[in-house]
């Protein structure tokens, strides 16, 4: 049997961390802030909001949302994260995603100040990960893939790493990351001619596709790690992964779970990049 990459443990460990680091912070008269800017009134928002500002809440982390709704939310939107680039006692700002159109959920992308962006979305903090500079910060739920292979002492460096799902906020960014720290890195999609044997070939497998339980024991081999990213609420409200659990653990040597996985780890690094925005800013960088 597997032995559980457990994120909740990842992210207490985090937490405890933070919880110095927001201490310091606020010995100089400094309190992390994250705004949120939520367009709309989406099931799914409400719930990441009340999670986020309660985690915010228990660690010393101001949060304040900004409500865009009614037809003029579009103008509204790039006037909002212009205010937010200007106030200087936010430190991070989170815009929730998918918004309505494409169009300008574009707009914050390439509006939106890389140092503020602690949920990795603008095209230049993007940009920083792909040319493995530190500009702005890296997606959230791609750093929370690394960061359990580092907690658990699982090496990078020439290893052979397969990516399923190539999305620009998991699948290529946690590519980059694998490929910055010298892992080998091949990356598959929809379209890929026999993804099973993409997969087998890897030592690290990340799966980030949004289909439940779509991996299954064909996929994988003795002695490989498997992080699975995905989310997929079924209609008895359970959640489950991309991977199938139950048919993978048995071959494989390390894997984590869904949910307890990824997921509880993306929060925590998205309250990792808040107060790291804040200690940049106490420290005289830009803002
Ligand atoms: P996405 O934007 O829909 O992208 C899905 C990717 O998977 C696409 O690149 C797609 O290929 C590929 N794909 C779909 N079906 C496939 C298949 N059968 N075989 C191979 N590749 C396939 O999804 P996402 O935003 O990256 O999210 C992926 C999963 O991660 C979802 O379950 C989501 O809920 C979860 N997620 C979790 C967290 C977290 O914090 N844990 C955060 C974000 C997302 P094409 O490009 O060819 O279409």
């Amino acid at each position: 049997m597997a032995t559980i990459l457990d994120g909740r443990a990842v992210a207490a460990a985090i937490y405890g961390e933070l919880a110095v680091r927001i201490d310091a912070l606020k010995k100089k008269n400094t309190c992390p802030k994250l705004a949120i800017v939520r367009v709309g009134d989406k099931s799914d928002d409400l719930y990441y909001e009340r999670s986020l500002a309660r985690q915010c809440g228990k660690l010393g982390i101001l949060a304040e949302t900004i409500v865009l709704d009614g037809d003029s939310w579009k103008e509204r939107l790039p006037q909002t994260v212009e205010s937010v680039n200007r106030d200087n006692g936010i430190h991070g700002c989170m815009v929730f995603r998918p918004l309505p159109e494409a169009g300008p959920e574009a707009e914050v992308c390439r509006l939106l100040k890389p140092e503020k962006d602690v949920d990795g979305m603008t095209y230049l903090s993007l940009a920083g990960v792909f040319a493995g500079v530190g500009m702005g910060f890296p997606p959230c739920t791609a750093e929370a893939c690394l960061e359990i292979l580092d907690r658990h002492g699982i090496s990078l460096q020439g290893k052979k790493a397969t990516v399923v799902g190539r999305s620009l906020v998991v699948g290529k960014p946690v590519a980059s990351m694998l490929q910055n720290r010298n892992a080998t890195v091949t990356m598959c999609h929809s379209k890929t001619g026999n993804l099973a044997r993409e997969c087998r070939g890897a030592d690290i497998l990340v799966v980030a596709i949004g289909r439940a339980e779509a991996i299954g024991g064909e996929f994988v081999a003795p002695g490989q790690t498997v992080i699975d990213v995905g989310i997929n609420v079924d209609g008895a409200g359970k959640t489950r992964g991309d991977v199938d659990f139950a048919a993978v653990s048995p071959v494989v040597q390390a894997i984590t779970p869904v949910p307890g996985g990824v997921g509880s780890v993306t929060t925590a690094i998205l309250c990792r990049h808040i107060v790291e925005a804040a200690e940049r800013k106490a420290e005289g960088g830009p803002q």
